[in-house]
């Protein structure tokens, strides 16, 4: 996925900057054809549908892969381009100009035909005059629009929750993810369930099981698997909890994991109590992990981004601002709550970024970029890890016992996904 993005999408992009777009169809075409064919094989199917392939073009942060079809952003780079030259080249040849103003403004010329075709109808070439990273601008107009195409066109008010949890910040972060050690990289099994769940794909389980040891019955979609009480949450905090410690440990800040009978009788339990330099208090830090499709913020979460995890975060702050210590003092938290999709909660990614101030290089320098970066790719890998492991292992379960379906012997995902973990 990585050379698809990096290396095939952008091959083409110099042509799209200096040809006139419908020049460049048939190649605009071909290379387009090329992408989808190679997205759609590594997602170990033989044919998406239109929807799912216009999803996969859209950028990483507005809940693609960062698929760019050549043919979406031709005419941005041309105009762009050709804004550039024309501000440029008569600064530098002032006879130039006359010719240039003729040729831009010509509806004959490809120039000019490009501008009346790929600009809004109100405003002329001349008002892009000077405007740095113009290609990207008019990409990004392009880009919402299609996301916007894809909300409306979306099957159930279940997808338009995906779609809007999709875009919280770093949702994607996985994705940009360079598989240079275990703790970030996926294997290949993982990164296609984890690219199916994005993609709102069926997960073809209820062949196999129809319901699950609760009773509740399964859908193709994953969700009672991923949010049945033995499963998501109660892994995540687990998972989670160990690469919070990591997180804690490399900034050198004192904590302690898991203290038992911290809070007796008030349903509190920190997972993690770090010690706050600055205040000279403790910390209480409370894991979890929500589903935009839970009852309790769905349909709500179709409308905006982070529904779920900020109403889980409020919750999480008034239970424990309701329990008073013995001195009569409030017990503060940090809920640092995730959803399924991948977007942070508020205040776990205002927690996760304040902290990153203090970290440091080798050398002592400030480096909070970098290790936001870092971080933020390493929470996001093993949220997808864990959503992944949290439907194998249940899946496993559920098939375990006497006799398996018939279907299971047959070379299928979740064997393979199975085996793999
Ligand atoms: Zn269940």
């Amino acid at each position: 996925m990585l050379l698809l993005r990096h290396c095939h999408i952008p091959r083409l992009d110099h042509l799209a900057r200096s040809v006139e777009p419908t020049l460049l169809s048939e190649a605009m075409s071909i290379q387009d054809f090329q992408s989808r064919k190679t997205f759609v094989h590594l997602l170990g199917e033989t044919f998406v549908d239109d929807q799912v392939w216009k999803q996969a073009c859209l950028p990483i942060r507005m809940g693609g892969f960062g698929l760019t079809p050549l043919s979406s952003i031709s005419g941005p780079a041309f105009v762009a381009s050709w804004s550039h030259t024309i501000s440029e080249l008569p600064s530098r040849f002032p006879h130039l100009k006359v010719i240039m103003d003729k040729f831009t403004c010509d509806a004959s010329s490809p120039v000019g035909h490009a501008f009346r075709a790929y600009l809004p109808t109100n405003k002329k070439i001349s008002d892009y005059k000077g405007i740095k990273k113009l290609q990207h601008q008019l990409s990004i107009s392009n880009f919402k629009e299609d996301f916007q195409h894809l909300v409306d066109a979306a099957p159930t008010a279940r997808d338009e929750a995906r779609f809007r949890s999709l875009q919280g910040k770093s949702a994607g972060a996985w994705l940009h993810a360079l598989p240079t050690s275990y703790s970030i990289a996926l294997n290949p099994c993982e990164f296609c369930l984890a690219c199916r769940l994005r993609l709102g794909l069926p997960i073809t389980i209820s062949k196999w099981v129809e319901s699950c040891n609760c009773n509740a019955s399964l859908d193709d979609s994953g969700y009672h698997l991923l949010t049945c009480k033995t499963g998501g949450g109660p892994i995540w905090s687990h998972e989670s909890i160990a690469v919070w410690l990591e997180y804690l440990r490399s900034l050198r800040i004192h904590h302690c994991r898991e203290p038992r009978n911290r809070y007796t009788n008030s349903g509190c339990r920190p997972d993690i109590i770090m010690f706050n330099a600055e205040s000279g208090a403790n910390i209480n830090l409370d894991i979890s992990l929500a589903h935009p499709w839970s009852s309790d913020v769905f349909p709500s979460s179709a409308e905006a981004t982070g529904v779920a995890a900020n109403r889980r975060e409020t919750r999480k702050m008034a239970k424990y601002e309701q329990h008073n210590l013995p001195g009569g003092s409030v017990v503060k938290v940090v809920p640092l709550v995730m959803e399924h999709f991948g977007s942070w909660g508020e205040e776990a990614r205002k927690f996760l970024q304040k902290l990153a101030a203090f970290s440091s290089d080798e050398a002592g320098r400030p480096n909070a970029v970098e290790f936001l970066d870092f971080w933020r790719k390493r929470f996001s890998v093993q949220l997808q890890k864990c959503n992944v492991k949290v439907i194998a292992k249940k899946l496993s379960m559920l098939c375990g016992g006497s006799e398996r379906p018939d279907s299971l012997l047959a070379p299928n995902f979740f064997l393979v996904s199975l085996s793999y973990i």
